[in-house]
């Protein structure tokens, strides 16, 4: 990943040129420019329960258009594999079996669960698949959230220990009775790295793809960064900060996504495996890192853990970087995106470090 350290220069020069920046997603992109001259092309389209995105800079615009038809091919076959609205895909069937035998599946499925565990590692179980044993009881469209029986009912299934994986069979097992699972927390982040691959593959260098919070750039824009901007979340027409990136993914998890408000408590779809509740924590988190699947897998873990332990585990991992924004409107960021101290005027510049001094609270 390449992330401008001395960001803060970089932004105020490229604000300057973001008249127009649009909304995608929970992502801003500054695509003003691009589209008033020729060679980028984009498309949306709705897939996955979502929004899905393309841009690339094409020199010759039939290789860009197929180029963008398989990128929406790809996230609709990885959908109709992994999604849990479907009764026909393969994670639905093993929600409607693995409580009886071993459901054997294909072997990408397979591995995005067993990949999905080691993100339930390094978080401490805030990520968890089988966070769904007690999610599938919310219905943030119809306003329905479970009452605290029915989450205490239903809360000793979740645990991603109980599931056991058998990597020569490729089959899933559960070992507590009602445990379900949902990839909704890494599915997306999986499909567009599925989709860059495709792109680079095909010989593009300049390109985004996008599915809900989930987004991963290529290369970077026409010699200078994109330009991410990330939305208040209260007020989708105000940006927060803004962050300057290439060559990376990033991944944006929000309480306004999905929710809905009741007596003064919010129900959004961030939940927290330990006690079946929404996880309050922050308001937004944003991760950084070379694919989306990473920063998907880690962009839930602020709101169940808090920023502190979360920044902690962050600033452990090469490669990843992050910026919370906590209840009260503060923005965290972890090591890697902390704007340079002020020096006294005169005093030398001081030598790159991997650190800089904290954001004021
Ligand atoms: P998006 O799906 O739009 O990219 P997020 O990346 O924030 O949004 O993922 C939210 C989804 O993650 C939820 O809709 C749900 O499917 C899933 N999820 C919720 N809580 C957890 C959790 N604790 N661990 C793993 N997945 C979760
Ligand atoms: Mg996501």
């Amino acid at each position: 990943m390449r992330v401008r350290r001395g960001w803060l220069t970089s932004l105020l020069l490229l604000t300057a040129l973001a008249a127009g920046a649009a909304l995608l997603g929970r992502h801003y992109w500054r695509s003003e420019a691009a589209f008033a001259r020729t060679g980028w092309m984009e498309r949306t389209e709705a897939i996955m329960g979502t929004r899905c995105y393309v841009q690339l800079w094409a020199d010759d615009p039939a290789k860009g258009n197929e180029a963008i038809d398989a990128v929406m091919a790809e996230l609709r076959r990885i959908d109709n594999l992994m999604s849990h609205y479907k009764p026909e895909s393969q994670l639905s069937q093993i929600n409607a079996g693995a409580n009886q035998e071993p459901v054997q599946v294909d072997k990408e499925l397979f591995d995005l669960i067993k990949l999905s565990t080691y993100y339930s590692q390094i978080t401490e179980g805030a990520f968890d698949i089988t966070y769904a044993s007690v999610g599938y009881l919310y219905d943030y469209r119809h306003h329905i959230h479970p009452t605290e029986e029915q989450i205490r009912h239903a809360l000793p299934a979740v645990n991603w220990r109980n599931m056991l994986l058998d990597e020569a069979h490729h089959t899933v097992r559960f070992e507590h009775p009602g445990m379900r699972i949902d990839l909704g927390g890494i599915g997306k982040g999986y499909a567009v790295d599925r989709g860059v691959e495709i792109l680079k593959a095909r010989g593009f260098t300049h390109a985004v793809v996008t599915a809900g919070g989930d987004s991963r750039i290529i290369g970077d824009h026409m010699g200078r960064p994109w330009l991410v901007a990330i939305r208040h979340p209260d007020d989708p027409k105000r940006v927060v900060t803004r962050i300057p990136v290439s060559d990376s993914a990033m991944s944006t998890s929000g309480d306004y996504e999905r929710y809905f408000d009741e007596s003064g408590v919010r129900y959004h779809h961030i939940i927290d495996p330990r006690t079946g509740h929404s996880a309050s924590r922050v308001r937004s988190a944003t991760v950084l890192a070379p694919t989306a699947t990473q920063t998907d897998g880690m962009s839930k873990t602020a709101f169940v853990l808090g920023p502190e332990k979360a920044l902690e585990i962050i600033n452990r991992m090469p490669g990843y970087d992050a910026v919370f924004v906590l209840p009260d409107g503060h923005v965290l960021y972890s090591n890697g995106l902390r704007p340079a101290a002020p020096r006294p005027s005169g005093a030398p510049a001081p030598a790159p470090t991997a650190t800089s001094s904290r954001v004021p609270p």
